[in-house]
């Protein structure tokens, strides 16, 4: 928004504007002032009390916490009356000077272009692809493109495609998008990445009601990206695509759908893009005698809301990142809750996990300029590289089986101490929940009230394997589990990726023979030798585990598309492919960096790595790094082929 309407708005009624200066986070609040009147005095002051990004990260003592809110207010009335502010560019000095102080950090430097992509700071929509020279609907009309998912991975390209008037369709298996946060409706569903960070640049929400929203606020977001954007005609619901072969001599893609009444589509693309992510196949383990159970059984992504688990018992089996959130969810509900942990998690408290968002802290989002920003940029500086150095393996690390260097052993007291002091007495719970393994082997848990729900008197945790699933009951360590419903909290079929969909790239060789069943390999997670003209959103080696948000993710994949596609339309380029040099040269460094990380430790078990121990999921590199691969496409990776020329 304009920044004096802005600021006219704020300044509209004095009593908000007294409540929301009072009540919002003081930094933030302090560097929307700084940025609007140039004003720097505090900024020394309030240095030696702010350590990290969030707020209770900051101690700045309350009197002089005082100054700054009525500061603030005066500089709001009075820049909203005489109407002469306008936004102003700050520079890389002016920008580091305040960046250091509002994240409590020495910033590296290349964190600050972040800071202007991720905010759209001034205005400007800096991951925007942009037109080099005029280009002609008939030549964009010569690339369309097919994308497979309307998660919201589909829909941020779905976006760009849009503006950039490059024609597409998104087919979409749901009736609905959103992807995983459409398909997960499991009680307690949410995001533990806050949510003011996790979404799209171009669309900050103001309106996030939690700190760490819940799965149906996540979805309305994906769902007013789409409108907002207009791309929801665009979009193909019902429809499943099967089968994608690359025509060479056309260049084209031949993609073949199925609607729900079984009817057979087909569509012609230049481009094909997978934007089906990983977390989209319920993952139902073979248990011995899963079929004989006589009462209702679903896995978590296929929540039955019509079974009443009121006064029922129930066995959960798993304990990963969507079991932390069912058992608390329905705790209060059922009369006995059994779970079964297969293996051990690391669990981390977040004070703010279950925090709502003030009405003061939503109004200066929506009023005080450049709040939101400084919010956001705060937020991805502590919830994303942060924690990466503290992932490699020090070799020279005695204690090698529990942690990797200092810093990690130093985490790992701390969430031993965290676990002791919510489990209190329960001396044995605590020994079937601390892993053995180093903090962050597997994915690193929220506590969402956890170790409190496993000492409650209804609860039963078993931590070992499911021996097997009676008609009235699961075994497990020889003993029966008394239930009346079953919930499969078990997590995905991740590593055979893209699938069921087949795809053919060039001479007809399919995916799944340069893959097999658990070994996706892409460059920069995005394209592969032999599928020309072919794009993977959220890709192999593209999970975050350490921090960050998908989002962020997904955006830096789409600006590398949006660059092959310019370069493509520009250049009347009608096939490009990766060379395997660059390809194995790629998986080469993200192998030889895995080598060195926690999720290569040889203690951990978990859905990021395949069977032959290859890290195949997760992202070796700091969130920084791999904006900076993709930050724009080098052609001299890829072969290309122009149809005229040949
Ligand atoms: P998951 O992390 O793969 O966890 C699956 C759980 O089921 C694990 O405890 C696993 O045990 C257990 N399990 C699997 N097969 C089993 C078997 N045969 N016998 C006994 N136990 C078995 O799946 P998830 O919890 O659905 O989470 C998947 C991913 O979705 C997360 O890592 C995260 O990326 C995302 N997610 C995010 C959020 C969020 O943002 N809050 C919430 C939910 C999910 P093992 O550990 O021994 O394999």
């Amino acid at each position: 928004m304009d920044i004096k309407k802005q600021l006219q708005q704020a300044a509209a009624d004095p009593v908000k504007l007294k409540e929301g200066v009072a009540g919002a986070h003081i930094v933030p609040l302090l560097m929307s002032y700084i940025h609007l009147t140039g004003d720097k005095k505090y900024l020394d002051e309030v240095r030696p009390y702010i350590s990290g990004g969030w707020d209770y990260q900051q101690a700045i003592p309350l009197a002089l916490q005082e100054r700054i809110r009525a500061d603030v207010v005066v500089a709001i009335e009075r820049l909203a009356e005489s109407g002469d502010a306008e936004h102003k560019e700050l520079t890389l000095e002016e920008l580091k000077a305040m960046v250091d102080v509002a994240c409590g950090s020495d910033v590296p430097e290349k964190y600050l272009p972040i800071f202007y992509e991720e905010t759209c700071f001034g205005g400007k929509d800096y991951r925007a692809v942009q037109w080099r020279k005029p280009v002609s609907s008939a030549e964009t009309d010569k690339y369309p493109v097919v994308i497979a998912g309307a998660g919201f991975s589909g829909v941020v390209m779905g976006v760009r495609l849009k503006q950039a008037g490059i024609p597409f369709v998104i087919i979409e298996k749901n009736d609905a998008v959103g992807g995983t946060w459409y398909e997960n409706t499991y009680p307690g569903i949410g995001v533990d990445t806050p949510c003011h960070f996790y979404s799209f640049s171009l669309m900050p929400n103001p309106d996030w009601p939690e700190y760490f929203s819940k799965g149906p606020q996540l979805n309305a977001y994906i769902n007013r990206i789409v409108d907002e954007f207009g791309i929801r005609e665009n979009i193909h619901f019902n429809q499943e695509i099967q089968t994608a072969e690359y025509n060479e001599e056309r260049c084209r893609w031949q993609i073949s759908a199925m609607d729900k009444a079984g009817k057979s589509l087909s569509y012609d693309a230049k481009i094909f893009i997978s934007a089906v992510g990983i977390l989209n196949r319920p993952s139902v383990p073979n248990f011995p005698g899963l079929d004989t159970f006589k009462g209702p059984k679903f896995h978590s992504a296929r929540w039955d809301h019509s079974v009443d688990l009121k006064g029922k018992r129930v066995a959960m089996i798993g304990t990963g990142a969507t079991g932390i959130q069912v058992g608390p969810a329905i705790v209060d509900e059922v009369s006995h809750l059994s779970i079964f942990q297969r293996s051990k998690h690391w669990v981390i408290r977040h004070p703010m996990y279950h925090e709502k968002v003030s009405e003061a802290v939503t109004w200066a989002t929506k009023n005080i300029p450049y709040y939101m920003d400084w919010f956001r940029f705060q937020l991805f500086w502590a919830a994303s590289d942060g924690f990466h150095p503290t992932l490699r393996m020090d070799p020279s690390w005695q204690d090698s089986a529990h942690s990797l260097n200092a810093e990690n052993a130093k985490m790992r007291e701390e969430l031993i101490a965290y676990a002791k002091s919510e489990l209190g007495d329960r001396t044995d719970l605590l020994e079937k929940v601390i892993p053995d393994y180093p903090p962050f082997g597997k994915r690193m848990l929220r506590d969402n009230n956890w170790y409190k729900m496993l000492s409650r008197p209804n609860v039963d945790l078993y931590a070992g394997d499911v021996d097997e699933i009676v008609e009235d009951g699961v075994i497990a360590g020889g003993k029966k589990y008394a239930a009346d419903v079953i919930v499969l909290a078990t997590g995905f079929k991740a590593s055979r990726m893209l699938w069921p969909m087949d795809i053919k790239g060039r001479d007809g060789v399919s995916i799944r023979d340069r893959w097999g069943e658990d070994n996706p390999r892409a460059y920069l997670g995005i394209t592969v030798p032999e599928f020309p003209n072919f794009f993977v959103l959220y890709g192999p080696n593209t999970n975050l585990a350490h921090g960050g948000s998908a989002f962020f993710h997904s955006e830096c994949q789409v600006r590398y598309i949006s660059s092959a596609l310019r370069e493509m339309v520009e250049q009347g380029i009608d096939e490009l492919e990766v060379k395997s040099e660059p390809f194995e040269n790629y998986n080469d460094k993200v192998d030889a960096e895995h080598k060195q990380l926690v999720w290569s430790h040889p203690g951990v078990t978990s859905w990021y790595k395949n069977k032959g121990g290859r890290v195949t999921m997760n992202s070796p590199w700091p969130l920084s790094e791999y904006r900076n691969f993709t930050a724009n496409i080098d052609l001299g990776d890829y072969q290309q082929k122009s149809l005229v020329a040949s």
